[in-house]
């Protein structure tokens, strides 16, 4: 087996990465901030750990993954002002809206989904082991802050420049640039905005609430222990979010937070990164309404390398849905098929072979799928040619569903499953015994129960060829 291999910023290089304990991989992914439905952006970050949880797989671990989802912060509680409400009246509707759309692009269930504010005891806890290991302090403002010159190391992940580094002073939102690189808040002291939506808790330092860094370092430790294997985002998360939680985590436990940081890169609009704040965003609703299925928007994201960043602008997603087309329309060809040849054999060794070299390789999706093309391409001939011999068919179709298991690009009308097509095969050879007796009205009911399932039958000089059509 190919040895896997990783980019990790924390290098800045590409390494082998196994699970520390050699089996179960930890992985926490960064989840959405639930204000507003996650946008594609957002998406290609989920799709990109998405992709690496099946690839984690097929190398043969297994994986615990947490995706945390923020639902108390700086934008939530601005959101809820606006709109009068509580923070949950604003986050419960999203997360919902959440888990459909990801549902939607077939982003697998990650083990836990926690809610940051099911998670206050635990970040009262670590701010209370950072103040009592003398990294953290009490403000005059009554908020708790993180000295960043008692963690020497701080800086590590983003490669910040100590000139960059100004402790002592002190920020409270957020989200803010490397240009200040300062003291950043672990608790903040609740104004009266925050009472006014629910976004206050009882704390020893009296009532306030977290900050965003510290949600995901207590959670990650509650739910995965104190050091992961992998810990993921997007690229804009490496500052100061990644770093603030690596200072929080490792203050706190004197152990190493992650051994391996993965980010994803930015999917653009005509250039300019996907963002709320820019409104260019496109939404999954978009999608779905303009009828481009969860398949095809796999097949567009993972025609880039997740570290380069993803142009959407013109056709792009035409060409996806046209591409997807093809897969399906393979996929039931296979499931079909009498028999194959020994080439047909040979094309699904290569495809095997080839689709792990690339996944394992830093998890090179436009290299597996390239593979996956030239091996439908090269089947298809196969089929045409009209081979008969079930060995090399099963083992096409076995290594069609493992490359499937992985990139998931069957477009939903087209999706076989296997008790489904032994039904269909079945009952055309019936018909074609029935028509073969010259019985008609036999043949003709079993074609309406065929479709009535949504499957459609086409008699061709090769035989029939049938199809799900919904
Ligand atoms: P947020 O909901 O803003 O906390 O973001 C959720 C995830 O989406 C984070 O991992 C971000 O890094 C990622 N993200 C935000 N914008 C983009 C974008 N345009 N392209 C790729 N990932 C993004
Ligand atoms: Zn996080």
């Amino acid at each position: 087996m190919p040895e896997f291999r990783l980019y990790n910023t924390l290098s800045r290089a590409v390494e082998p990465f196994a699970p520390i304990d050699g089996e179960t991989v930890k992985l926490y992914t960064c989840g959405p901030t639930v204000y507003n439905p996650a946008h594609l952006g957002n998406f290609r970050t989920f799709l990109f750990e998405d992709l690496m949880r099946r690839v984690l797989r097929l190398r043969g671990w297994q994986v615990v993954q947490v995706m945390n989802l923020t639902d108390v912060d700086d934008k939530i509680i601005r959101r809820a002002a606006e709109q009068g409400k509580t923070i949950q009246q604003v986050t419960d509707p999203i997360v919902t809206i959440f888990h459909a759309d990801r549902k939607y692009l077939r982003i697998e269930d990650a083990e836990h989904y926690p809610r940051a504010t099911a998670y206050i005891p635990e970040m009262i806890a670590l701010v209370e082991r950072l103040i009592a290991n003398g990294v953290a302090y009490l403000a005059e403002d009554g908020s708790v802050y993180f000295a960043i010159a008692k963690f020497p190391t701080y800086g590590r992940l983003s490669r910040l420049d100590t000139r960059e580094i100004q402790s002592g002073a002190r920020v409270a939102q957020d989200d803010y640039s490397k240009e200040n690189a300062q003291d950043f808040a672990l608790w903040k002291a609740a104004k009266p905005e925050d009472e006014a939506c629910g976004a206050a808790w009882d704390s020893p330092w009296g009532r306030g609430r977290p900050g965003w860094h510290l949600e995901c370092s207590a959670m990650a430790m509650a739910l995965l222990g104190e050091t992961l294997d992998l810990h993921a985002g997007g690229i804009d998360l490496v500052f100061p979010h990644h770093e603030d939680e690596i200072a929080q985590s490792e203050a706190a436990s004197g152990k190493p937070f992650a051994r391996c940081w993965c980010h994803g890169e930015f999917l653009l609009t005509d250039g300019a990164k996907m963002a709320k704040r820019v409104g260019n965003v496109q939404n999954v609703a978009d999608l779905r309404a303009n009828g481009v299925s969860g398949a095809a928007v796999r097949h567009f994201v993972f025609s880039t390398h997740y570290r380069k960043q993803l142009n959407l602008a013109g056709e792009a997603l035409e060409g996806s849905m046209e591409a997807v087309r093809r897969v399906g329309d393979f996929a039931d060809r296979l499931a079909s098929a009498k028999g194959g040849t020994r080439a047909l054999e040979d094309a699904a060794d290569r495809l095997e072979n080839e689709v792990r070299a690339a996944l394992f390789d830093d998890l090179n999706a436009p290299n597996a799928m390239a593979a996956l093309f030239e091996f439908i391409r090269a089947a298809n001939k196969e089929l045409d040619a009209g081979g008969t011999e079930p060995g090399p068919l099963s083992r096409a179709r076995e290594v069609f569903r493992m490359v499937d298991a992985i990139l998931d690009l069957v477009p939903e009308r087209d999706r076989v499953d296997g008790g489904l097509a032994v039904w269909v095969e079945a009952q055309l050879s019936a018909r074609a015994e029935a028509r073969a007796r010259r019985d008609f009205g036999t043949a003709d009911e079993i074609r309406r129960a065929l479709d009535e399932k949504g499957i459609v039958i086409e008699d061709t000089p090769g035989g029939t060829r049938w199809k799900q059509v919904r």
